[in-house]
């Protein structure tokens, strides 16, 4: 794709810190880290975004993100990591090529997770359903 970012990264266009590459994948340092040592895993194929992407890539990427995770445990010395993929604009994907985050945990960093809301009575049961026919499709 002739105007993605990461596919410029991946064809070696646009330079970044790589830390991984085989045949489907790469992982490379995010430019803008949570916290140093903040990984990107991507096919190198261009995928949109996370519900679009083939299962036999989606293996291939968290397996590399899974070896990545334990990489930057030991390389960034951290205490933990976040996986994390970002699908659509308004879940804060920016760019449209899909991506795991593999982002480094250090005690007291301050990065905060989400906060949870309550399901008022019944609400739970109703859209639990929604979603089980939309899996039985
Ligand atoms: P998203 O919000 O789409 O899940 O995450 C996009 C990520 O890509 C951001 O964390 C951003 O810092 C990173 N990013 C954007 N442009 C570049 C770039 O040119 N190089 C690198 N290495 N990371 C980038
Ligand atoms: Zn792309």
């Amino acid at each position: 794709m002739t105007d993605c970012i990461f596919c410029k990264i991946v064809q070696g266009e646009i330079p970044c810190e790589k830390v991984y590459k085989d045949e489907n994948v790469m992982a490379f340092l995010d430019i803008h880290p949570v916290n140093p040592g903040h990984i990107l895993v991507v096919p190198k194929k261009h995928v949109v975004d996370f519900v679009s992407l083939d299962d036999a890539t989606l293996a291939s990427v968290v397996s590399v993100a899974k070896k990545v995770g334990a990489a930057v445990m030991r390389g960034a010395g951290a205490q933990g990591v976040n996986v994390m993929i970002n699908n659509g604009a308004v879940a804060g994907q920016v760019v449209f090529h899909l991506h795991v985050h593999v982002v480094p945990r250090f005690e007291g960093d301050g990065f905060k997770l989400w906060p949870g809301k309550e399901y008022a009575a019944g609400e739970a049961g109703v859209m639990a359903q929604k979603i089980r026919v939309e899996l039985s499709v």
